[in-house]
């Protein structure tokens, strides 16, 4: 398989001003050297509570917010090298669909003039054709074509999503980035757009790099799952190894509360105490040992490494797994 993106080392570090001067007194550590890979047509999930850094990485990979440091290739480019005038013809092969479409589809104008506006600025549809083209991508997403007037107020929720997706879908792009894109809507509704999602993907040979707090809905569309905390990547695997045989304990807790269907999935249940630190001064070690309930005292000084474990690409950052697999359950729990 192809390599689509590739994300090096991505830091991204907000500065916090402070002081009579206004100056920078210290840094929110928001994505902090993240590194993967995502391949042609596949779907890569990245999961983790608010605050992890993962929409900060969908939004860096776009630049639309310039990252502190590290590397975005995308197909053989640099993203970063690119000037202002490259970068938004190349935006052409890569969009986003934010959480909340009301909030992102600019209530004044129609969806024909949403769809024109869209098509206008990557010049990919002469003129003439351009109607007939919001027709058809109305038809794609699910909407007839008698809406194509019609306000985004007088939509539904999974409609102006479908809204959404169709000015994505509208410049032919190669990856899509779906920044909690069903997180707002009813379960019904979820699943509907969900499957639309899979049917585009299908048909329009789009990768997706799909954002989401939900395991439940990452579940549903992933072929591979990247799981974050404060910043760090904790575990990638696809997504059959990741939920039946989870390898690091944050993963774990987050599997401990969705219900499992499945048979082969032997969950340890762990609740976990507290909340997400900050990340402006992010625990030293594993950023996950002030709620780790296997955490032992080099926790606290020496940051794990990503280590495999078998099951295909599959890997995870916990010092008590660098020799393979242990079985938790016999770890005594500091809880
Ligand atoms: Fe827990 Fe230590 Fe593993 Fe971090 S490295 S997940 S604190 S056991
Ligand atoms: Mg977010």
């Amino acid at each position: 398989k192809k390599v689509l993106l590739e994300v090096k080392n991505l830091k991204q570090y907000f500065p916090i001003k402070g002081g009579v001067f206004g100056r920078t007194v210290n840094h929110v550590k928001a994505v902090d050297d993240v590194s993967f890979e995502v391949f042609e047509g596949e779907t890569v999930s990245i999961v983790g509570e608010s605050g992890c850094g993962k929409s900060t990485t969908g939004r860096a990979i776009l630049r639309l917010e310039e990252p502190t440091s590290g590397e975005i290739n995308f197909q053989g480019d640099d993203l970063l090298a690119l000037n202002k005038a490259q970068m938004r013809k190349r935006r052409k092969d890569l969009q986003i669909i934010f959480q909340d479409p009301y909030a992102s589809l600019n209530p004044r104008q129609t969806v024909s003039q949403i769809l024109e506006e869209a098509l206008e600025i990557q010049n990919v549809v002469p003129r003439k054709e351009r109607r007939q083209k919001i027709l058809d991508l109305l038809e794609t997403v699910g909407i007839g074509a008698h809406q194509v007037d019609r306000f985004p107020h007088e939509f539904s929720g999974g409609q102006r999503q479908r809204v959404g997706i169709a000015r994505a879908l509208s410049v032919d792009p190669k990856l899509i980035i779906c920044d909690e894109a069903v997180s707002a809507l009813d379960v019904s509704i979820q699943a509907q757009v969900l499957n639309l999602l899979k049917e585009l993907q299908r048909d329009f040979s789009l990768t997706y790099l799909f954002i989401s707090h939900d395991l439940g809905v990452v579940r549903h569309i992933s072929d591979r799952i990247i799981v974050m905390y404060l910043g760090k990547i904790v575990e990638i695997a696809d997504k059959q190894s990741l939920f039946e045989n989870p390898q690091h304990p944050y993963t774990k807790a987050l599997l401990s509360a969705i219900p499992s269907t499945n048979i082969f999935e032997k969950r340890e249940r762990i609740i976990l105490k507290g909340d997400v630190p900050s990340p402006i001064n992010p625990p030293s070690g594993c950023r996950f040992h002030t709620r780790c309930p296997y955490a032992i005292d080099r926790c606290a000084t020496e940051e794990p490494k990503l280590h495999s474990v078998p099951g295909k690409g599959h890997q995870a950052a916990c010092h008590l797994i660098e020799d393979g697999p242990v079985d938790f359950s016999l770890i005594p729990s500091n809880y």
